[in-house]
This record gives C-alpha cells, sequence and structure tokens, in this order.
C-alpha cells in the first residue's frame, strides 16, 4: 500500500517524502488505518518492520485534522520503556513535525527533573517518555492528562518487564476519559501480563498481528558457534570482527563490567568500540549512542540496555558473546540487524555456560539451530546431553506429578533448573555449573 492511499494530510505526506518512503510496511499497511479510524489498537509484528511510523502517523494525521480537546495538555504521549529508545522515537518524531506548529518534548529518567518541568510548562503537543518519569511529573502536578486525546505505548511487553505496570497504569487513570485512543505495540501479546494490562488500557481493541512477533526474520542470517571457555570466545569473536567485512557490530554481554572489559579487548585487536551499560550517567549512554549512530566507531559492546527499539541501519552483525537469559531477549538482540532491507548476521557464542539459555532459546523459537565451526578453532564442547527419562526409581511415580512438584529439600533437586515447559532435567548435566558470572545483582538491572 502506497502512503498517499491512506487519506493522510498533505503535510504529512510531505514530511513521509522527506523520509524518501513511498510504500508502507505490512504493520504500517494494516495498523494505519485501524487508528486513523480512532479506533484503539493492540498490535504486534517484528522488529524493524517500521512499526514508529506507523503510530507516529496516524498520530500527526490526529492532531493535524482535529481540534484539540485542551489548551494546555498534551494531545499525544509516546511511552517506551528505554532511555535509548525513547531518544530515537523523539527524534522520528522531530523529523515529522519539523515543518509544522505542533511542539513535542522527551521526559526520560536520568536527566534534570527541573529542566524537564521547564520544557512542560510551555504545554507540548507531544511528549516522547519512558514511564517512570512521567509519573513522577504527574505527581508534581507538572502536568495533566484530561485533555490526551492519544495514548501510544511501545514496547509494552518490555515497560512490564522492566516494572513499569502501576507507572502505565498511573498514567492510564490519569488520562481516563472517553475521546482517548490508545495504540498498544507489543513483542508478544499471548502473555497473561501483557493481555492483562491490555484490557485495562484499551476498549474494544482492533488487533493487528503480523506473524507471530517472532516470525524468522529472512534478513537475519543466524549463526551457532560452540565455545569451551572465556579464551575461546574471545578468539571466535576476534576471527570473525576481525576477518569479516563489518559495518558496525553490536556484542552483547550478560553484565555490565564485561561491556567494559570485552571492549578494551576489542580495542586491542585494532577497531574503534565503546561499551554501553547502565552504569553510565545518561549524557555517556547519549553521547555513546549518538556516537555510534554517526558511525563514528564500529563496534558497541553492551548489556540488553541496546536489545530493544535500536534502529541503526548499518549494523551489520550482531554478537550474543553471552546468550540472554530471558529468550525473548534473543529475538530483539539480534533484530538490531537485518533492519530496513538490510542484510544482517547474528552470531551467538554458546559455551557451556550458555546451554541452558540456549536451549531455552530454541525452544522459545521452536527451532532447533545447526552449529557453525571455525577451521582451527574448532570447539571440544558437543552440547550437554538431553536430559535421562526422569524418574527411574519409583516406577509407580507419576512422572508428571513429580516433575512439578519437587522435592525442595531432596539433595537430587537441589540446583537443578526447570523448565518452561516445568519438566524437570534429571541428570541433565548443566546443573554442575559454576555460578553465573554476574558479579552482583545490580550488574544485571539497566533500566530508570
Ligand atoms: P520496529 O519498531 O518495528 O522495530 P522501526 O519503526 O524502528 O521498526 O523501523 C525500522 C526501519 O525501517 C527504520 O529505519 C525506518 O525508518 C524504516 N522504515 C519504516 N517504515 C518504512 C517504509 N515504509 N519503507 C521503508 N523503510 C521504512
Ligand atoms: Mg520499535
Amino acid at each position: 500500500m502506497l502512503f498517499e492511499e491512506f487519506g493522510f494530510d498533505n503535510r504529512i505526506l510531505k514530511a513521509i517524502g522527506h523520509l524518501g518512503f513511498d510504500e508502507a510496511t505490512e504493520i504500517q499497511a494494516r495498523a494505519i488505518p485501524e487508528a486513523m479510524a480512532g479506533r484503539d489498537l493492540l498490535a504486534s509484528s517484528k522488529t524493524g518492520s517500521g512499526k514508529t511510523l506507523a503510530y507516529l502517523l496516524p498520530a500527526l494525521h490526529r492532531v493535524y485534522k482535529k481540534k484539540a480537546l485542551s489548551k494546555r495538555d498534551p494531545r499525544v504521549v509516546v511511552l517506551v520503556p528505554t532511555r535509548e529508545l525513547a531518544k530515537q522515537v523523539y527524534g522520528q518524531l522531530r523529523l515529522l513535525l519539523a515543518s509544522s506548529r505542533f511542539t513535542s518534548i522527551l521526559i526520560q529518567g536520568g536527566e534534570n527533573f527541573n529542566d524537564q518541568h521547564k520544557l512542560l510548562q510551555k504545554d507540548p503537543h507531544f511528549i516522547v517518555a519512558t514511564p517512570g518519569r512521567l509519573v513522577d511529573h504527574l505527581k508534581q502536578r507538572h502536568l495533566f492528562l484530561d485533555g490526551l486525546e492519544l495514548l501510544i505505548l511501545d514496547e509494552a511487553d518490555r515497560m512490564l518487564d522492566l516494572g513499569f505496570a502501576e507507572a502505565m497504569r498511573a498514567i492510564n487513570v490519569a488520562a481516563s476519559h472517553r475521546q482517548r485512543q490508545t495504540l498498544f505495540f507489543s513483542a508478544t501479546l499471548d502473555n497473561t501480563e501483557v493481555s492483562g494490562i491490555a484490557s485495562e488500557l484499551l476498549r474494544e481493541p482492533s488487533r493487528v498481528a503480523i506473524g507471530q512477533g517472532f516470525d524468522e526474520h529472512t534478513d537475519i542470517t543466524q549463526h551457532v558457534l560452540l565455545c569451551d571457555h572465556l579464551d575461546h570466545k574471545e578468539a571466535l569473536l576476534k576471527h570473525i570482527l576481525v576477518g569479516q567485512t563489518i559495518k558496525q557490530a553490536i556484542v552483547f554481554t550478560a553484565t555490565k563490567s564485561d561491556t567494559v572489559r570485552l571492549s578494551e579487548i576489542v580495542a586491542g585487536w585494532g577497531l574503534s568500540t565503546q561499551a554501553l551499560n547502565g552504569n553510565l550517567s545518561q549524557s555517556a549512554r547519549n553521547k555513546t549512542m549518538d556516537s555510534f549512530a554517526r558511525g563514528q566507531f564500529d563496534v558497541l559492546v553492551s548489556t540488553d540496555v541496546a536489545s530493544r527499539g535500536l534502529d541503526i541501519a548499518s549494523v551489520s552483525h550482531v554478537f550474543n558473546f553471552d546468550l540472554p537469559k530471558q529468550a525473548e531477549e534473543f529475538v530483539h538482540r539480534t533484530g538490531r540487524t537485518g533492519r530496513a532491507g538490510f542484510k544482517g548476521d547474528a552470531y551467538s557464542l554458546v559455551g557451556p555456560k550458555d546451554w541452558v539459555n540456549f536451549k531455552a532459546v530454541e525452544a522459545f523459537l521452536q527451532k532447533t539451530f545447526s552449529t557453525e565451526v571455525v577451521e582451527g578453532l574448532e570447539p571440544k564442547f558437543k552440547g550437554l546431553a538431553p536430559p535421562k527419562p526422569a524418574v527411574q526409581a519409583n516406577k509407580k511415580t507419576n512422572v508428571k506429578e513429580q516433575s512439578r512438584a519437587p522435592k525442595k529439600s531432596s539433595k537430587k533437586t537441589q540446583g537443578k533448573a526447570r523448565f518452561h515447559d516445568g519438566q524437570q532435567k534429571d541428570g541433565f548435566e548443566a546443573f554442575k555449573l559454576p555460578p553465573k558470572r554476574f558479579d552482583d545483582k545490580n550488574d544485571m538491572g539497566d533500566e530508570d
């Protein structure tokens, strides 16, 4: 479907023209007409499929075409989970609003509260925000949402993961009047937490789900390399980073401290690199992202803080130096490449410590990856043995029952992980692995 065919205001068509797009992506073609018709919308599609414009364009159309409900209150609020994504969405919005009289601001954690208050006093039409900080301002009565016309939630599942459910509810309540329209985007729609909050926030929504949200991404080639230990991982990373034509790469690690350590190693190979993690000040994070987006360095070594939403077309390679703890995160990380029609390569380095997480990714994607080998860097590790059939000792025991309720005190079950399907994998070697490498609990958390 061509953008001309939606019936957009001419000023919007002009702005799209500046972006150089003629044809809508599938999610845009399906979501935009629903949103323009004023309906609430529940939508999902794969990463890089153009969701941002799918909600920004109808938002723009609405403010151009309709009279504001209030002179002072924001007309459109876009909620996003992370500061990085907030900045990116705000950037797109600014481009679209460039030659209009409408104003927009960015409200995110980690930046000066009073400066944000001053911006809010100017009564902007659009606000792009992370939920926590916006609620702080609501509590201080720095803004009101009685006149809000359109509430947009981008990456709603991620906002829930980050513990923003209460903030989302508070914003919903502050803007709960009849005319409000809500657009809800999430990578997953079929999880109880997501559908729960969606049913609180949305009224008789249209549902647009393109694929499962996790359809195979044909522009991304997945490579899996088995590794024996840390040195082996580093050697493989070096082999690929130094040996292949890389435009830009993102390397994901499990911990914040690893981003720094690994980035120093990568620098030692003569590549330009920086580390990104939630320990950095907001301005340092912004600076790193900006210069990466401008191509000023080649390799970003990051925690999952960069796994969602970031859209940099020249990212040709993504590395899971460590497999993510949450299988879903795999999709978001690897979705940083293969964007906007470009091809991308995603490498997962799977060592003994990653095995359980790797299997969880396969289970999640319902897919079995084949592994590749680099000549001269062949692994000894061949994966861990699949579980033996559970419960030999007592034949009478119902296997299913027992697996659901392992005796907590039993020595046998101690330290054994449980899998998604609730099955306990008896005799599975993974459970003999040393404790995870995380320095401490705080080393994982990354958000506002
Ligand atoms: P998502 O939120 O679904 O992950 P984005 O909204 O970040 O995806 O868009 C991914 C990339 O595709 C961006 O670079 C965006 O500018 C580009 N894009 C969006 N819509 C179109 C379109 N209709 N035609 C071509 N490229 C597009
Ligand atoms: Mg997005």
